[in-house]
């Protein structure tokens, strides 16, 4: 006998169509390339911080205000510790930030991170999805545009695309909507091949708020880090989210792992480097095979089959043991997001796609 899963469900709950995540297999064992997961090893610093961490310290809460890796990321990104919010992974501080500078309107790219509409739908933002162009770059004219009340929020590099805009661009964005937050999610930032952070101009423009996560990057996809660089009010406002729902998100290991992610830049330049050589490598081998390489600034690739529908690609790759990424969106039914593996994964990936 089935009961009404749903009797005991409020409304907002009812009518919630949560984010799905891609698959984490548990059986099989894939080449996976679907979830944007570095390929390579964190930090061997941040290993051993970690391991010297667990101790009998771990009976006591962690700094709620996560200080010391605050003063890091300012060190690292020469802003006041003021100007940082560190929180359980970006989402997290996604999620905050909708609920916390969001009310009448927001924009972002119809072709985005599939989490927004998921947040302003949580919040009640009513939100508009402008059409990113053929090629699928922004078009700037649709967030510069008139002076209606709404914030804006898009990734750049933008995901599942890679097509990322510069730094100038970002800004003419965040300048003409100086009565909006405007929200930069730079998770793919580090592996552009220009550096396009907006990072640096959040002390003249109070409405930028700029997102960054150590799950891609950092190679720490499974300690749930993310933060945020903005005025000291927007943190303040984030701070007032996250005090109003648990004041502990970033557990004491995750603080310990990630202020030892900022001690070692040479390696994450290194290991940056590498994905950066191999996404330029399979990028060139896919286009000399016929397909559609959309060109890449992060540590995936967004292609389309010259001859095959994407789902049968996906299907295909799939039972040669390679996993990569869909989405249902007709616009880009076609096409499948390919995360950046090792040179031995994309080897193989790039075999199984000859065959
Ligand atoms: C992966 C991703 C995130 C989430 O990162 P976490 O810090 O792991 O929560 C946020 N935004 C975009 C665009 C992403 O691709």
């Amino acid at each position: 006998m089935k009961r009404d899963e749903r009797a005991f469900w409020n409304e907002r709950v009812r009518d919630i169509a949560p984010y799905t995540p891609g698959e984490q297999p548990r059986d099989r064992r894939f080449v996976k390339l679907n979830t944007n997961e570095n390929p390579y090893p964190p930090s061997p610093l941040v290993i051993e911080a970690l391991k010297q961490a667990v101790d009998d310290r771990l009976r006591l809460y962690p700094d709620p205000e996560c200080w010391e890796l605050r003063e890091a990321i300012a060190g690292r990104f020469e802003v006041q510790p003021e100007q940082v919010f560190a929180g359980n992974g970006s989402d997290e501080i996604l999620a905050f930030a909708f609920g916390a500078f969001f009310a009448d309107k927001v924009l972002f790219p119809d072709i985005t991170y599939s989490f927004y509409p998921v947040y302003a739908q949580l919040w009640g933002v009513p939100f508009e999805r402008p059409q990113l162009s053929g090629d699928f770059s922004i078009n700037l004219d649709d967030y510069t545009k008139e002076s209606l009340h709404a914030g804006v929020v898009f990734p750049n590099p933008n995901a599942p695309t890679g097509r990322s805009m510069d730094a100038l661009a970002v800004l003419s964005i965040v300048t003409a909507r100086k009565d909006s937050v405007v929200i930069v999610d730079e998770a793919y930032a580090a592996f552009a091949k220009k550096n396009l952070s907006a990072a640096p101009y959040i002390a003249t423009n109070p409405n930028l708020l700029t997102i960054h996560t150590l799950s891609k990057s950092a190679s720490l996809a499974g300690l749930r880090v993310g933060f945020a660089i903005g005025d000291e009010s927007l943190i303040e406002g984030l701070r007032r989210m996250r005090d109003s729902f648990n004041s502990y998100t970033v557990d004491r290991l995750a603080q310990v792992g990630a202020v030892a992610v900022m001690k070692d830049k040479a390696y994450y330049d290194y290991i940056t480097r590498k994905v950066v050589n191999t996404r330029e490598r399979v990028s060139a081998a896919l286009s000399s095979m016929g397909f559609e390489v959309i060109p890449s600034d992060a540590n995936f690739i967004f292609i389309r089959s010259p001859s095959r529908k994407g789902e049968v690609l996906f299907e295909r790759l799939r039972e040669k043991g390679v996993l990569t990424r869909r989405f249902n969106d007709p616009r880009i039914a076609d096409f499948l997001r390919v995360s950046i593996g090792t040179d031995s994964d994309m080897d193989m990936f790039l075999e199984a796609c000859r065959e």
